[in-house]
């Protein structure tokens, strides 16, 4: 019988536990096809990373390669007895963020969900690109910090990536049942904790509010940046690379129910647009079986229940992240790398209570008004860009 290979790298993340969910799910939906855990990497969370080898040794899949992609969190000894009683052979333990790129690119690896959060998930994603993997994307910052050269490998490649933001699978889902090519792609945004705030509200928010999102539960950073709405910024740049649109083509509407996850508009003037209530399972399921569709965890609307859904403009003066978005939609070479990385700087900063919640986004403003831009950059220069930024930034933190 086939056999489908999964590698989740980020799996004790949020992406990545509900990663864990839909193989499971595939494995009672779709027998025929015997889905497989294949590789899962931890970072810090140790504990989670234990609970999922668990999980598949009970089912009698015990994982075929377990990775730990920070060296400092645990040593290969500590590792071989923590892990003892998951029914890993000697060979499946691997160390470093080396790792992570060898089991992307592993001949035995059919699909690789690309869940590590941050510019930490780029190495990896592009080895599954070039290893012409079957890639569910959830790490967007690879394509805000490389998406140019994303496409690039993949021309050559034909690696198909699977979008796994809510928005882009939307997006995605919208286009795969139509033949012509939409005029705009409507990306919404929850707006977030602070849809509502004032700026003065938002001068005061602390980590706490921040992090409380109205319609999802997520990893620490991305809830800082959808408060930011930086994450939407983030999203424009996505989907420029992605279905290689230019960014006045990509609009962004507030959707505060996150029921509507993004439309497409015709040249007609008609739009089409995905429904789900709000959970990633979705989206993640989808991106592993496209173009087929299976039962799914994540529930579908409930048709006793009553839905409002509210479509807003989104207001670009409380919200400068979109402008900035659009600005590195257009101008791509360098800028791309310079904001992910500012935003990660400032992201941090921001939950070690360093600065304002309102600093974020200007902070990123000025490391990208100081930095030499590139239009053409390789990955070298990319990663020089990057780790620039990453400095420029921390000396603007203090
Ligand atoms: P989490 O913070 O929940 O998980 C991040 C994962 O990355 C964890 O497995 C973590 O390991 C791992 N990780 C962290 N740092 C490193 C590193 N330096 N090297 C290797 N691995 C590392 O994030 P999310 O799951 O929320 O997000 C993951 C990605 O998916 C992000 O790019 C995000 O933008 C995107 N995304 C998330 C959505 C969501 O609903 N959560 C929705 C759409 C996109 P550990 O925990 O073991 O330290
Ligand atoms: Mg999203």
């Amino acid at each position: 019988p086939s056999k489908v290979n999964v590698a989740v790298l980020g799996a004790t993340g949020s992406i990545g536990t509900a990663t864990a969910d839909v193989i499971e799910n595939l494995q009672r939906v779709d027998p025929q096809r015997n889905w497989r855990l294949w590789a899962a990497s931890g970072h810090r969370n140790l504990d989670e990373l234990k609970t999922i080898s668990e999980r598949f040794h009970q089912q009698g899949q015990p994982l075929q390669r377990l990775i730990f992609s920070s060296p400092e969190a645990i040593s290969s000894a500590q590792a071989a007895t923590r892990f003892a009683d998951c029914g890993l052979s000697e060979h499946a333990f691997a160390f470093g963020p080396e790792a992570l790129c060898a089991a992307a690119s592993d001949p035995a690896v059919d699909i690789v969900v690309a869940a590590i959060v941050g510019r930490a998930g780029l190495e990896s994603t592009l080895a599954a690109v070039e290893a012409g993997k079957r890639v569910a994307l959830a790490n967007k910052e690879t394509l805000v910090v490389a998406g140019s050269l994303v496409q690039r490998i993949q021309e050559s490649s034909r690696a198909p990536i699977l979008p796994v933001d809510s928005e882009h699978s939307a997006i995605f889902q919208c286009l795969a049942d139509s033949k012509a090519v939409p005029t705009k792609l409507i990306l919404t945004a929850s707006g977030g904790p602070f849809r509502a705030a004032s700026v003065e509200q938002m001068q005061n928010a602390t980590p706490k509010d921040a992090l409380a999102h109205p319609t999802w539960q997520m990893g620490r950073k991305i809830s800082i940046d959808s408060a930011t709405m930086m994450n939407k910024a983030l999203e424009i740049i996505e989907a420029r690379w992605l279905f290689d649109f230019a960014a006045d083509q990509i609009e962004v509407m507030v959707h505060p129910q996150s029921i509507i996850h993004s439309m497409v508009e015709f040249a007609d003037g008609s739009t089409i647009a995905q429904l789900s209530p709000p959970d990633m399972r979705l989206p993640i399921q989808y991106a592993l079986t496209y173009p087929q569709r299976m039962s799914c965890p994540a529930p579908a609307l409930d048709r006793r229940k009553t839905y409002d859904l509210t479509l807003l403009p989104a207001d670009q003066e409380r919200f400068p992240a979109l402008a900035l978005g659009f600005q590195v939609a257009k101008s791509g070479g360098t800028s791309g790398a310079v904001v992910n990385a500012a935003n990660e700087v400032a992201v941090e900063s921001f939950l070690n209570e360093q600065i304002r919640f309102t600093d974020i986004v200007p902070l990123c403003q000025k490391v990208l008004e100081n930095h030499t831009y590139d239009p053409n950059p390789s990955l070298t220069q990319l990663l020089q860009a990057d780790r620039w930024a990453r400095k420029e930034a921390q000396h603007c933190v203090g």
